[in-house]
């Protein structure tokens, strides 16, 4: 998309999973890619529709693979939604979902009420120890009235060795289905991540350039945000399809950028 004008760019919004690292391990080209961005005086945000990751530990995760980070570099579907919530008119909120998410939420300085008793709005991430009675709760709140916001859609992610495993896609699914009521979205592919990461940066989503392995998420939200867009074969996409910026590395990124 040759209207795209590099020369706009003062950021570079990356997604974690499948472009930085995969596991345990960083991305090819990832740590010097990174370290380059820095050098030629881009902004590094890392946008992840984890909400149970947190700050710290990403950071740490990051600079253990030689891959520079500040916790107020790393932006997850957690805080997105604790931001939402201040942003609302909202003053309580229940959740289902992981420590990560709950230590995100309380950012949001509303009042946490249990599962199931009345709330404003019903949080709904990843938790791998949902069950019936999580979702028995949440339900009856929603159906009473509560919002119902979602860190993410995302079905499944990726696990070590390949597998794949159920993401919080598939817990708002069941939540949806019981309570009759869809949720408000505030991961990716909703443009919220980078509107949010440009406002703290201080620039328009015009001068960021989100990059990415996922065009249904991390490229959906870059557009929908009116971001330039990038996507990198590092992860779950084999091909970059026409029309799309991309490169096979962040590598050539860095060149595209010059
Ligand atoms: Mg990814």
């Amino acid at each position: 998309m040759s209207h795209f004008n590099p020369e706009s760019i003062k950021a570079v919004l990356l997604d974690l999973d499948g472009t930085v690292y995969r596991g345990s391990e960083a991305c090819p080209d990832a740590v010097e890619s990174i370290h380059e961005f820095i050098g030629r005086g881009f902004a590094i945000r890392y946008l992840t529709n984890n909400s149970a990751a947190r700050p710290e530990q990403i950071t740490q995760k990051l600079l253990n693979l030689g891959i520079p980070c500040e916790p107020s570099w790393v932006l997850s579907s957690g805080m997105t939604a604790a931001q939402f919530l201040k942003d609302s008119l909202h003053q309580t909120y229940s959740y289902i979902g992981e420590v990560g998410l709950g230590e995100s939420l309380a950012e949001s300085e509303l009042s946490e009420v249990p599962l199931g008793e009345p709330a404003d709005a019903v949080v709904v991430g990843i938790c791998r120890s949902f069950d019936y009675e999580k979702l028995r709760l949440a339900s009856n709140s929603i159906r009473g009235g509560a919002q119902f916001i979602a860190t993410n859609l995302d079905p499944t992610y990726p696990f070590e060795g390949g597998a794949l495993i159920p993401g919080a896609g598939s817990i708002v699914a069941a939540v949806a289905t019981a309570s009759g009521v869809n949720p408000l979205v505030v991961g990716k592919p909703q443009p919220q991540m980078v509107l949010q990461a440009c406002s703290s940066l201080g620039i328009a989503p015009g001068q960021a350039i989100v990059v990415g392995d996922r065009l249904d998420t991390d490229i959906a939200c870059g557009v929908a945000a009116g971001a330039t867009t990038w996507l990198v074969l590092t992860g779950v996409t084999d091909e970059v399809p026409p029309g799309q910026l991309g490169s096979k590395t962040l590598q050539e990124l860095i060149s595209w950028l010059d």
